[in-house]
């Protein structure tokens, strides 16, 4: 075939070649240069730490595609899709360079057997998984994926990439065919049925190799001006992810302009690909809160795009208040998103924003205050902490005073709320059943603080924090049991302290197999789990209630959104505590409760206080009580533990 390189059309091939290059990286270069001065105007985080894991992160998820094989046909296609254009970036490069350099001793890619035969297969397989994508797109299109005229241009962009090096090698079979090239035969032999021979080889072959490589160029010139930087930008969206997963960045006052984010949270824009996965895994979204994961990064996109635009903050503007109080935290959307983007942390920075601007739900406004003022949300005396005690019929150890193994901290809802009292109640009962030398804090005990801190008061998170870890000093014991997740979250990863912290499932999975902790009447009752939020997608423990449930005898169904794909409550980030937005026709929980009543359980398992109470309630007006039951995983081992007469 022509040396392309080498043929003349009024100036040398590769003259035409270092034009065609210097214009296409120039432009690519000066918007790639002007991104990253944005981000450097951004506050500084740090995420270049523990270098093994991010490098195992990005094998997994951007050199294996993980995630999105949660949809087995979409991620087959993006893996195919993703691997071509790697494979064939590899062969533009090389024949970039050899085409630049005529004198350079290395044939073009193609002109290399195993090579030639790779990009044939590549380009087969990766316009097979356009196809898929494309029907994708414009006929089974999901809810939140667009079919923006930018999408539709670079898949059009890719295919041409992928036609024009086949086409190449149908001529080049044409003129000779040679064993590695099967699909260029077969293309050569379609050119031959509509009358071309050898001699339209060369021109053919020069015309194709041409069109590929202006295309490319095209391609990269145009990529970082469109809204497809993600292509580029995702890859290192998943190198500089967040490591220390739903752990929020330590206080601020607070973001809105592009300087008072940090560079990681504005460039969740950039590498945001609009595929809607965060939107279709939504709880607020899906309800009809007026909140969609999706539209945010793009408006940070924007943000970033405009390179701050005339310094009006995002907050109260682009991203209202409703938006900013609507999300639950319950991170369903980082667990979808195949770019690794950080909504919560993005959300409750604008939220400590709303919260420094005193820009606060009244409800919510109250519960902080009481939190301030009594350390629970209850505006109850801390003396009242321990009413459930004399339930109990014992008074449990008081840590402050004699060493315990296990610091039982229960948290708000299960010491103050009468509908989780009767859980508190049955762990106590269990622990003594076990044998367990535990010991409650009493009065010294406060709110853990976590969701004072999702709702944007970080202030209020650090004294609550302190206060605790002050507590927790004085006291003697060797591990921290709770059985509340929100309270395990925060001191198993936002207290800065070391030492085991268990939810009472993992404990309790530990108490039954070691035979510590007799099944004396199995349950004989089918029961579904909920993961909740802060104990399942935050912390991964989903194994130990499924344990629990099963030997206690009970047939364990599980509802098809189930572990890290759990559909939440609604009671996160301070909503439990936040008057609800009207109009709304299905609240999650109520969605949740109908779930697990399809499945044909009786029993609606739990292991948080707040799931109890949304799912008590939420089974009311969805009209089911009496049909499904709420219990916490805890009350079923009670039961099932209980020996004869005792009650
Ligand atoms: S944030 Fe992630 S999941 Fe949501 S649209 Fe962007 S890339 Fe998709
Ligand atoms: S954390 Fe939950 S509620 Fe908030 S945006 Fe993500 S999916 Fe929606």
């Amino acid at each position: 075939m022509p040396d392309p390189a080498a043929t003349r059309w009024i100036v040398p091939g590769f003259v035409w070649l270092w034009a065609l290059a210097l214009i296409s990286f120039s432009l690519f270069g000066a918007r790639v240069a002007r991104y990253i001065g944005v981000l450097r105007r951004a506050r500084p985080e740090q995420r270049w730490d523990r270098l093994p894991r991010r490098l195992w992160l990005f094998a997994v998820n951007v050199l294996g595609q993980k995630r999105l094989f949660g949809e087995t046909w979409i991620g087959a296609a993006h893996f195919l899709i993703f691997w071509s254009f790697v494979f064939y970036a590899s062969s533009f490069f090389w024949n970039l360079l050899r085409g630049m350099a005529p004198i350079l001793p290395v044939p073009y890619a193609d002109e290399v057997g195993p090579m030639a035969f790779a990009l044939e297969a590549a380009g087969v397989l990766g316009l097979a998984a356009l196809a898929v994508a494309a029907l994708r797109r414009y006929i089974f299109t999901p809810e939140r994926l667009e079919r923006s005229r930018d999408a539709t241009l670079i898949l059009v962009l890719i295919s041409l990439v992928l036609l024009s090096s086949l086409a190449g090698s149908g001529f080049s079979a044409l003129a000779h065919p040679r064993v590695w090239q099967p699909v260029g035969k077969a293309i050569a032999g379609l050119f031959a049925s509509l009358g071309a021979d050898a001699g339209h080889a060369g021109a053919g072959y020069l015309a194709m190799w041409w069109l590929h490589m202006v295309t490319v160029l095209g391609f990269l010139a145009y990529l970082p001006y469109s809204k497809h930087m993600h292509l580029l930008a995702s890859t290192f969206g998943v190198f500089f992810a967040q490591l220390d997963e739903g752990v929020l960045p330590a206080g601020t006052e607070g973001a809105s302009k592009l300087e008072e984010f940090t560079w990681r949270e504005l460039f969740s824009g950039l590498a945001c690909a609009e595929c809607g996965r965060c939107d279709r895994a939504c709880p607020a979204f899906l309800s009809g809160y007026p909140l969609s994961p999706k539209d945010l990064m793009h408006e940070v996109k924007l943000l970033v795009r405009g390179g701050g635009g005339d310094g009006a903050g995002l907050v109260g503007a682009a991203v209202k208040n409703e938006t900013i109080w609507a999300c639950v935290t319950c991170a369903a959307c980082m667990e979808r998103c195949p770019v690794f983007n950080e909504h919560v942390p993005l959300l409750v920075e604008m939220r400590r924003r709303l919260v420094a601007n005193g820009e606060v739900d009244a409800q919510l406004q109250t519960a902080l205050m009481n939190l301030g003022r009594y350390g629970n949300s209850f505006g109850q005396s801390p003396r009242n902490r321990t009413k459930w005690v004399p339930a109990l019929g014992f008074k449990p150890k008081d840590a402050r005073n004699e060493a315990v193994e296990y610091l039982w901290l229960t948290g708000d809802y299960a010491a103050y709320d009468p509908r989780v009292q009767p859980v508190t109640v049955a762990a106590g009962k269990v622990f003594e059943r076990a044998g367990l030398n535990f010991g409650i804090l009493y009065e010294a005990e406060q709110n853990s603080g976590n969701d004072a801190r999702r709702a944007g008061e970080e202030g209020l998170f650090e004294v609550l924090r302190d206060k605790n870890l002050a507590s927790l000093e004085k006291a003697r014991f060797e591990r921290i049991v709770t059985g509340d997740p929100h309270t395990y979250h925060a001191l198993k990863n936002e207290y800065g302290r070391d030492g085991a912290v268990l939810h009472y499932s993992e404990l309790l999975a530990q108490l039954i197999a070691s035979g510590r902790l007799p099944v004396s009447q199995k349950l004989e009752a089918v029961v579904t789990y909920h993961d909740g939020c802060y104990l399942g997608r935050y912390n991964g423990v989903y194994d130990p209630p499924r344990r629990v449930i099963e030997a206690l005898g009970a047939r364990l169904l599980e509802m098809p959104r189930n572990r890290a794909t759990a559909w939440c409550c609604g009671a996160g980030g301070g909503h439990i505590w936040m008057e609800d937005v009207p109009g709304i026709e299905e609240r999650p929980a109520e969605r949740r409760v109908r779930e697990a009543a399809a499945t044909g359980a009786a029993i609606l398992a739990v292991g948080c206080p707040k799931d109890m109470v949304m799912f008590e309630d939420a089974s009311k007006t969805a009209g089911l009580e009496g049909r499904l039951a709420v219990r916490d995983v805890m009350q079923l081992a009670e039961e099932a533990t209980r020996s004869n007469g005792a009650n």
